[in-house]
Formats: structure tokens, sequence, C-alpha cells
């Protein structure tokens, strides 16, 4: 059978310095993300969830195990996150920026909302720009929760998210998680979130 693999990093482990430093990224993809496509393996093996789609598990996520929905939306969310980020950023331009400033009113207040999303996720978890029902939205999930589950309270499909899991940021800012997320927003790789709003729509 098939199996979910570790995708390779689209930069280098140093290319998302200084908002991300080298040895973060280095062991949140080899040891973090590999934990988690390892694990969702060992728990889909043998059952009908094998060959399905990530999609499709994380779609059903509420009649599957637990160690599904962690290390399901583990393998999810980190192949979303390293995908929207970049070597120096880019500017949101078009027709994700149109619409984030139509749903918002202005992008300074749509990252006002983001990090107060990613800043009141108590403990572990993720802040979305999601679509949902044909609107953007700013929610956030606890621990590997994310918006395509079936168990989300805002249900749509991620355009762009933020690791906000101590292992995202502990070395470089300890308990500074304001400082990381506004570090972040420098790599955020908006030409990879217009083309995930161009296909959600
Ligand atoms: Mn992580």
């Amino acid at each position: 059978m098939s199996k979910f693999e570790l995708p390779k990093l689209p930069y280098s482990y140093d290319a998302l310095e200084p908002s991300i430093d080298k040895m973060t990224m280095e062991i949140h993809h080899t040891k973090h993300h590999q934990a988690y496509v390892n694990n969702l393996n060992n728990a889909i093996a043998g059952t009908e969830m094998e060959g399905k789609s990530l999609e499709e598990i994380m779609a059903n996520v509420s009649k599957y195990p637990a160690a599904v929905r962690n290390n399901g939306g583990g393998h999810f969310n980190h192949s979303l996150f390293w995908t929207v980020m970049k070597h120096g950023g880019s500017s949101p331009s078009g027709a994700v920026l149109d619409a984030i400033n139509s749903a918002f009113n202005s992008f300074d207040e749509f990252k006002e909302k983001f990090n107060s999303a990613a800043m009141t996720r108590f403990g572990s978890g993720w802040a979305w720009l999601v679509v949902s029902g044909g609107k953007l939205v700013v929610t956030s999930t606890p621990n590997q929760d994310n918006p395509v589950m079936d168990i989300a309270d805002v249900k749509g499909t991620p355009i762009l998210g933020v690791d906000v899991w101590e292992h995202a940021y502990y070395l470089k800012y300890q308990n500074r998680r304001n400082e990381y997320l506004g570090s972040w927003w420098d790599v955020v790789n908006w030409d990879e979130v217009a083309r995930r709003f161009a296909e959600a729509k």
C-alpha cells in the first residue's frame, strides 16, 4: 500500500532566517513532521483508511481514532505551513488582497484579527485564514485540528495558517509568541496564498 510521505521543503532550512531559525526549521521538519507522518501511517495500516486521500480522511475524522485526528492533522497542517512561507516573503496583491480588504476592511485589520486568533489560542494549535461558504474568515484550532476536519467549528478551505505550538518558536523566541508572529509575517508567501485562494473559490 502507498504510504504518506514527508514532503521536501521547497527551500533550505536556513531560508526563513531571521524570522525562523535554521535549527527550529530542521527539527520541526525532520522530527516533528516526520513523526506525524510515521504515526499516521502506523494508525491507518491495515484499516479501511489505507489508500484514502488525506483530505478524505480529514473530512471523516470524527469516525476515526484520536491518533488519526492528531497525526493526520499534523501531516496536513505542516504540509500547508511549509508552502505558505518562503525566503524574504512577498506582498499580498490581486484577488486575494481585494477579498481580504472586503472581508476585514483593511489588510491591517485582517492582520490584527489573525494575530489575535493566534495569540488567544491557549496552549498548542493553529490560526487560519479560511475560505468558508465563499467568504474569508479567520479562525483557530486546538492541537493539530484544522478547518477541513468534520469536527471543526469553522469548516472550510485554509489558504494560510500559522503553527503556534511552542516547538515552532521556542528555541529562538522562548515564551514570546507575539515576537514570533510579528516576524513570521515577513516570510509569508502570498503567491502561494493567492494560488490556494483561486483554487478554493
Ligand atoms: Mn508544528
